[in-house]
């Protein structure tokens, strides 16, 4: 959670430093996605004059209106942390469903008189900024400690930058943190003499498909008061909270893990990219949650992927995949988040400037794939990376729906949603409004994609051939008119050049009819419709 949009320069307050006694007790702020054993603002401190400060605020978590699973997700998580420090002989001081964070911060300083507040670094640029205010308020130094769940530094991805590119594909940075953590490396050789198994792992949903069951995450007492916090002060959130299954404890977060490499990891690589309706987890570890409030850490999780393959237990080509995900693609969003923030969350490279689908609010919709997406999206506050890539994210690619609401949107509606993670991979990776920094081209699809991918198109009232008339996938025509409408843009990326002919070569007629029915699907849009 955590709101704040925007924020301008990073404030940096010298305070003279003070030593010893001077400093009076440390104050180490825990805020609710640091809920890590490793949490780096405690190494090195005297448990015996330092006090941890947890705070509950309800004004927090009204900024967006964030998924009520998410909510009890951090609340819960909060509390069962708070108790793991206590056993391990912290003081903390920890306030409960409060309005803000001002007035509890305010009494602890009152009763703690720290002169210095110190936290692991914020993983959300406006959190960062406004930590930084409270503790000016008053007049405590603020310190931060390195982020304790991620791999890569920030130095190292810059070297990568040194010779002056503009931009570095996430494959290069990848192979950079393979070497670097020596995962599925065969002393300086990538196990299986490839980086990169993407093409063995592209493979469409097959009949009969078999996935294993959900596994049994029991309710804590934690979970059981958060979700009774959330029915209370958050019941106009979006979301469904019951049958909550997120593992909201370190005991528990590394139970759902077990059950992943037992019986899902095998098969997670062939058909990571598939779709299927009414099954939205497919063989996909759904751990993202655990891990971005800290409960797992990924190189615990990538170990454990290289040693079921090392075992024979699953094919290289599923563990690479998972690994892929974690080292490369997580630690490549991080890097660029903080490399490029605050700017980068403004940008808008396509000028779009649809307002968000009246169906990305009720998922009332005729389209087979985005109807099953919101359902699910509604049931668990999750969906898989490629239905939020390919469905979700390439329907508000091709209409033209303005980034910043888009990337409010995945923010609060998904239980894994941070600013840090949720700003490359919707405005980089989806939207390509930061015009090719994250990726080299856009995820532009039409409906022989989604066909391909999943067997939503079967049961769906659209037809997923044609591009024209009513009936036709809406999908289409959005495709062909976005092309259309970048098509000067596109011409020089190689990636799109192919595409960019193909749209040229179409008899004007057929041109013209395509694009007046993506310009009556927009506009339908724009007026708050739908289909
Ligand atoms: C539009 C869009 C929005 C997204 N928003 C988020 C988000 O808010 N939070 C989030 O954690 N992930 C986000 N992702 C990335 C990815 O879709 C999710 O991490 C993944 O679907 C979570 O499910 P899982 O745990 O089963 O992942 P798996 O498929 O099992 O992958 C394993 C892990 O790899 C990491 N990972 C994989 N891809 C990415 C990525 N592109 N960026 C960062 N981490 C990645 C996650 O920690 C994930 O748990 C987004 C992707 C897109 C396209
Ligand atoms: S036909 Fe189009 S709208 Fe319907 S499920 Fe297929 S891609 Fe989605």
């Amino acid at each position: 959670m955590h709101g704040g949009r925007v924020h301008r320069a990073r404030r940096r307050r010298s305070w003279p430093r003070l030593t010893g006694d001077e400093l009076g007790p440390t104050t180490v702020w825990i805020t609710g996605d640091q809920c890590t054993p490793r949490n780096s603002a405690l190494r090195g401190l005297d448990a015996s004059r330092t006090v941890v400060l947890m705070i509950e605020s309800l004004a927090d978590a009204r900024r967006l209106p964030y998924h009520k699973r998410k909510l009890v997700l951090i609340f819960a998580a909060m509390r069962g942390f708070a108790d793991d420090l206590r056993s391990a002989g912290w003081t903390v001081d920890y306030y409960e469903e409060r309005d803000n964070d001002e007035a509890p911060l305010a009494e602890h300083v009152a009763r703690y008189g720290p002169r210095r507040i110190r936290t692991m670094m914020q993983s959300e640029y406006g959190v960062d900024t406004r930590l930084r205010a409270l503790a000016d308020v008053h007049g405590c130094e603020f310190e931060t400690t390195e982020h304790a769940n991620f791999i890569s530094t920030a130095a190292e991805f810059e070297r990568l930058f040194a010779r002056g590119q503009k931009r570095v594909t996430m494959e290069t940075f990848y192979r950079k943190m393979r070497v670097k953590t020596g995962i599925l490396m065969d002393g300086a050789v990538p196990a299986g003499g490839a980086w990169n198994f993407d093409a063995e792992n592209r493979r469409p949903p097959k009949p009969g498909m078999h996935f294993p069951p959900e596994p049994r995450v029991p309710l804590g007492n934690h979970a059981r008061d958060a979700i009774a916090l959330v029915e209370k002060h958050f019941a106009s959130h979006p979301g469904e909270i019951g049958n909550f299954d997120i593992p909201v404890t370190r005991a528990g977060a590394l139970a759902y893990a077990d059950d992943f490499f037992r019986s899902r990891l095998a098969d997670f690589g062939p058909y990571e990219d598939a779709m299927l309706a009414g099954e939205a987890r497919l063989y996909h570890s759904r751990l993202s949650a655990a891990i971005n409030v800290g409960l797992l850490h990924p190189l615990e999780l990538c170990e454990r992927a290289e040693g079921a393959y090392r075992a024979g237990a699953v094919p290289l080509a599923s563990a690479e995949g998972f690994v892929r995900q974690l080292i490369g693609w997580r630690e490549f969003v991080w890097q660029s988040y903080w490399r490029t923030m605050p700017e980068y969350r403004t940008r808008n490279a396509l000028g779009a400037d649809l307002p968000l689908p009246a169906f990305y609010v009720d998922g009332e919709t005729d389209m087979a794939c985005q109807r099953d997406a919101h359902r699910t999206i509604r049931e668990l506050g999750w969906a898989h990376h490629i239905v939020r890539l390919m469905v979700l994210g390439n329907f508000a690619l091709l209409a033209g729906v303005e980034p910043q609401t888009m990337t409010d949107w995945f923010w609060y509606m998904f239980v894994d949603g941070y600013d840090w993670v949720m700003v490359p991979n919707v405005i980089g990776m989806t939207l390509h409004a930061d015009g090719g920094l994250i990726g080299t081209k856009p995820y532009a699809a039409s409906a022989n994609y989604i066909d391909k991918m999943s067997d939503y198109c079967g049961g769906c009232r659209y037809d997923r051939k044609k591009a024209t008339g009513d009936a036709a996938c809406p999908y289409n025509a959005l495709y062909w008119d976005f092309i259309a409408r970048n098509e000067r843009r596109f011409a020089s990326n190689p990636r799109m050049a192919l595409v960019v002919r193909n749209w040229a070569s179409r008899d004007a007629a057929v041109k013209t009819a395509i694009r007046e029915r993506a310009a009556t699907l927009r506009e339908t849009l724009r007026a708050g419709g739908r289909f």
